[in-house]
């Protein structure tokens, strides 16, 4: 409410976290230059490095997550607090911030856009929870910024799995075994883009990449919000 009067006040989007004039996303420049961006990180997960290398130890192992995975900030503040407010205090604003920054950094990136964007499922349980995916929220203003249309029906959570928190990746991947089930119809020859706010072990990423390339899509990318270190 502060905010829209200031808006309405001052001729203009103030920035989320300083309240100076905004630049792009809801922020002003100084705020996006202190940012925790995501580099170095593994080239073909995202996953934050030391130092940058070609590949980062479990790529080696299981081979690449997806054809571009693309996580442009660490999971660290400001973006994990980002997270958290969107998944556990439906604080929509933060997921409109990071959908508007992920489009700006896939831009800025280069690679190329998907026919089509799929918000991460949620399983239909938690989805009655809370009311909302996180991952939509995400989603929809990044379609927008990048003029992409979103799908969230393309897949769907076949069976509930255990909360993966406390899991490690081999625990995480063998919980997530057979736990997504997708449109081929609609995916057959398809490049798309699976969306989420934050990549952890990369599990869900791999299980349903996999489930959308065995429903017929030629090219998916996996691009998150944030990226955490392994646990
Ligand atoms: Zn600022
Ligand atoms: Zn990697």
């Amino acid at each position: 409410m502060v905010d829209s009067v200031l808006d309405w006040a001052l001729g203009g989007e103030r920035c989320a976290l300083c309240h100076a004039p905004a630049f792009e996303a809801g922020l002003c420049a100084p705020c996006i230059d202190a940012l925790p961006w995501n580099a170095p990180a593994c080239p073909r997960c995202a996953l934050p490095l030391a130092s940058p290398t070609s590949s980062c130890q479990q790529c080696r192992a299981l081979g690449p997550v997806a054809d571009s995975v693309l996580c442009p900030l660490r999971y660290a503040p400001p973006a994990d607090r980002w997270v958290h407010a969107l998944k556990y205090e439906a604080e929509l604003a933060a997921g409109r911030r990071m959908g508007r920054l992920l489009a700006q950094a896939i831009r800025n990136e280069g690679v190329p856009l998907p026919e089509l964007i799929l918000p991460m499922p949620l399983h239909p349980k938690r989805l009655r929870e809370r009311g909302y995916n996180q991952a939509q929220e995400i989603a929809r203003w990044m379609g927008r910024a990048l003029a992409v249309p979103m799908a969230s029906t393309l897949a769907w959570r076949w069976r509930e799995t255990a909360d993966q928190t406390h899991l490690n990746a081999g625990e995480r991947r063998r919980n997530l075994r057979d736990a997504f089930r997708a449109d081929g119809a609609r995916l057959a020859g398809r490049h798309v883009a699976v969306i989420d706010d934050v990549m952890t072990t990369g599990a869900s990423a791999r299980a349903l990449v996999a489930t959308l390339r065995k429903a017929g899509a030629t090219r998916v990318s996996v691009w998150c919000a944030t990226r955490t270190p392994l646990p």
